[in-house]
């Protein structure tokens, strides 16, 4: 078949490793979902919530977008898919967690640090720089201390993270869900090149290794 890469053999790999078992748990799934969590994660193809937390099908209910960023709460901001998906997991299929999961070498970041594409039209960026623009306060004060340097990368990638989780809670139904202790949010950056997750302590404002 042409047009899919080589995804289609992945396909035939995927249907060929389908046992009974693997047929019945499919047919379960099929009648409804209960995730563990909403996943918010960046479109990268190096970081795939489902590969990082070894999650099966029906485990996480995952939003991706460029740079893993939640825009604040909108009653009539337009078309968010994002806004649509939290509300989602959280009001429909009453995940108990929220996790924002940001991770190194993120091109999305490096675009709002750098300015690539600033001014670009349409096409040509023009889409990812009014996207990343949701953080340009951050990138320019990180970027006036730290240039653009690898230092500066890693803060933005933090700084958007505490920033999505700060604009989840601007969501009500995600406020009063974490005050009544029936949601937690939580924030991580995993690390391409070593494989590795960090979390946000939030108390003491700090990425640990897990
Ligand atoms: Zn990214």
């Amino acid at each position: 078949m042409r047009g899919y890469g080589n995804l289609i053999e992945g396909y035939r790999r995927f249907r060929a490793k389908q046992s009974g078992l693997l047929r019945r748990q499919w047919r379960q799934l099929a009648e409804a979902q209960s995730p563990r969590a909403v996943i918010i994660a960046c479109c990268d193809s190096r970081a795939d919530p489902a590969t990082i937390f070894d999650a099966d099908p029906g485990d996480i209910f995952v939003v991706r977008n460029v740079a893993n960023l939640v825009p604040p709460f909108e009653p009539n901001g337009g078309r968010d898919g994002v806004s649509a998906a939290i509300e989602y997991g959280v009001t429909q299929l009453n995940v108990p967690e929220i996790v924002v999961i940001g991770h190194e070498k993120c091109g999305g970041i490096s675009a709002v640090l750098t300015g690539r594409f600033r001014d670009a039209r349409v096409g040509e960026g023009g889409f990812v720089g009014r996207w990343m623009s949701q953080i340009d306060d951050s990138a320019q004060a990180i970027a006036q201390k730290h240039g653009t340097s690898p230092k500066a990368h890693r803060l933005l990638e933090e700084a958007a993270i505490r920033q999505s989780m700060a604009n989840l809670r601007t969501f009500p139904f995600v406020v009063e869900r974490e005050q009544k202790r029936s949601l937690v949010v939580l924030g991580c950056h995993f690390s391409i090149r070593e494989g590795e997750l960090w979390v946000l302590e939030e108390a003491e404002g700090k990425f640990r290794p897990v």
